[in-house]
């Protein structure tokens, strides 16, 4: 039941996040509005269809179901009514030049007992790492992740004044692969534990070990599938919101934020311009004070932090079944420093890419059409810095579907009967994510996570901010943790 206060807030940017914010402010009793730019909700958790297949547009690798379901449960729903998952096992599939093929799986034990099989590190070297990395979690999830880090009071809390008396321990001052490389002696296990530098949009060769953590989301806590993918999330929230009365407006674009007296007042869109005594902005945080809040004081360095890197992906309709495949599938370049050396430094990309394939028509059939797979054919890249992109997006294609064919055993060439790609500008143009980079900040500095803009602003009030590119960082379970903590700093 929620008892009406009266109050309006407009969000802007139904980013999942902004979903996420719009429902925990209605549930505080505001009139809530949230502005789109696009004539669709989600941002990166949005689709595309083409010839009788359905790709997921960005995110894939869903983790921290409850983030969600909390949201119903918050609105008096039963999740289940509106969207359901089911948990995955294996979760990926790794493919190696060498032929060698290595299975993720969920559980400190199955993971260890099915790595070390496989690879020259034993059972106990596995768990210790994961047991570790679930410590380190648990030492850090309330600094990092579930409080504002900008609120002095936060830091004289228990449990994250236990996290800072244990900084030692989280690994700030080795770098991800060092960290990996004093772990474990097989290669391949160095380079599986390094690519998850790559879920924030970092360098495992820069990144600092604490980001270790982020394995334990997967194969700890557990990797889950949407029933009918990933864009059921935005459906199922979006449809959760209308229901408790927020207020969408698609291709509605915020032009304007209007400050009087220090104070967010409201907002400007193409025709209007209204009074809101809250304003969320779930739109990427550089790009806000860039084109909304020109004239207001800026962050000068947050906003010159380096940017993350960003995605090519080919969204390919594919007519066989491939059964060596799974949901999750990586292809490894074989030589991985020199890849992240290409991404971060040449802002280039190398001729051996990392190939991420992920493929729902495997748990939703209807994603396909008969005897075919959806494949969203990823690979990393640097940031749009006015690169030839036309040019390295054609030698990219040309160098995956050598390498796929190569580890697949079959020419894909031909199978490709319908394509759309994904660059770093189009990133930009549809989610207003500044210079196409997928996750705001890049992490590849021990004080990146300081770095990253607070929940609220400083110097404006009624002023807060949401998502991928502010505190606590980019993800489908980050984003939802964002909304919570922006959301906690208003006051009922
Ligand atoms: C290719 C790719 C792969 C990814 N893989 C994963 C993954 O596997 N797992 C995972 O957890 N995460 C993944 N992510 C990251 C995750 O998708 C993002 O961190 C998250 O979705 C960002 O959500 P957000 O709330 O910040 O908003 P966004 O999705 O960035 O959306 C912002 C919204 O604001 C709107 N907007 C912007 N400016 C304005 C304005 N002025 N007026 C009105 N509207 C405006 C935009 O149109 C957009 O709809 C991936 C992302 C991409 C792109």
């Amino acid at each position: 039941m929620i008892t009406e206060n009266n109050k309006t807030c407009a969000i802007i940017g139904s980013g999942i996040s902004g979903i996420a914010a719009s429902i925990r402010m209605r549930n505080k009793g505001y009139k809530v509005t949230v502005f789109e730019a696009n004539s669709f909700p989600g941002g990166k958790l949005s689709q595309e269809i083409n010839k009788g297949y359905r790709f997921d547009f960005g995110p894939s690798v869903f983790t921290m179901p409850q983030y969600v379901d909390e949201l119903f449960i918050l609105s008096g729903k039963n999740s289940r009514d509106f969207f359901n998952y089911v948990h995955l096992n294996p979760v990926y599939r790794y493919f190696f030049e060498d032929g060698t093929i290595l299975d993720s799986y969920h559980g400190k034990k199955e993971y260890a007992a099915h790595m070390a099989a496989k690879t020259k590190d034993s059972e106990e070297t596995i768990l210790k790492y994961l047991n570790n990395t679930e410590q380190v979690y648990h030492l850090t999830a309330d600094v990092f992740l579930h409080n504002s880090l900008h609120k002095f009071k936060n830091y004289f809390t228990k449990s994250i004044a236990k996290g800072i008396i244990n900084f030692g321990k989280i690994g700030a001052f080795d770098t991800m692969n060092e960290a990996n490389e004093k772990a474990f002696t097989d290669k391949k296990l160095v380079q599986i534990f390094n690519r998850y530098a790559t879920y924030n949009g970092s360098s495992p060769y820069l990144a600092p070990a604490t980001l270790n953590v982020i394995p334990h989301l997967e194969i700890i806590e557990g990797a889950y599938y949407p029933i009918g993918g990933i864009y059921s999330i935005t459906q199922s929230l979006v449809e959760l919101a209308k229901s408790i009365d927020v207020v969408f407006k698609f291709s509605s674009p915020v032009k304007e934020i209007i400050v009087e007296n220090k104070k967010a007042a409201g907002v400007k869109t193409n025709n209007q311009t209204l009074p809101f005594d809250t304003i969320i902005c779930n739109s990427d945080v550089y790009n806000t004070y860039k084109n909304l809040m020109p004239n207001q004081p800026k962050p000068e360095k947050t906003l010159r932090q380096p940017k993350s890197s960003s995605a090519v992906i080919f969204y390919w309709g594919i007519k066989k079944e491939f059964a060596q495949l799974g949901l999750h599938n990586i292809l490894f370049s074989e030589n991985y420093p020199e890849e992240f050396r290409y991404i971060t430094h040449e802002k280039a990309i190398y001729h051996d890419p990392t190939i991420y394939i992920n493929i729902t028509s495997k748990h939703t059939i209807t994603d396909a059409p008969p005897g075919c797979e959806n494949w969203f054919t990823m690979i990393n890249v640097p940031n749009n810095s006015g690169q030839n992109w036309d040019k390295l997006v054609a030698e990219a294609r040309e160098n995956i579907i050598k390498k796929a064919s190569r580890i697949l055993k079959t020419d894909i060439r031909p199978l490709i009967e319908c394509e759309l790609i994904l660059d770093p500008r189009l990133v930009e143009q549809r989610t207003s994510s500044a210079f196409g980079a997928i996750y705001g900040n890049a992490s590849n500095n021990k004080f990146a996570a300081f770095m990253r803009h607070p929940n609220f602003s400083k110097k404006i009030k009624n002023l807060y901010f949401c998502g991928g590119s502010v505190h606590p960082g980019p993800s489908m379970p980050l984003c939802l943790l964002s909304a919570k903590i922006t959301t906690s700093l208003i006051k009922q």
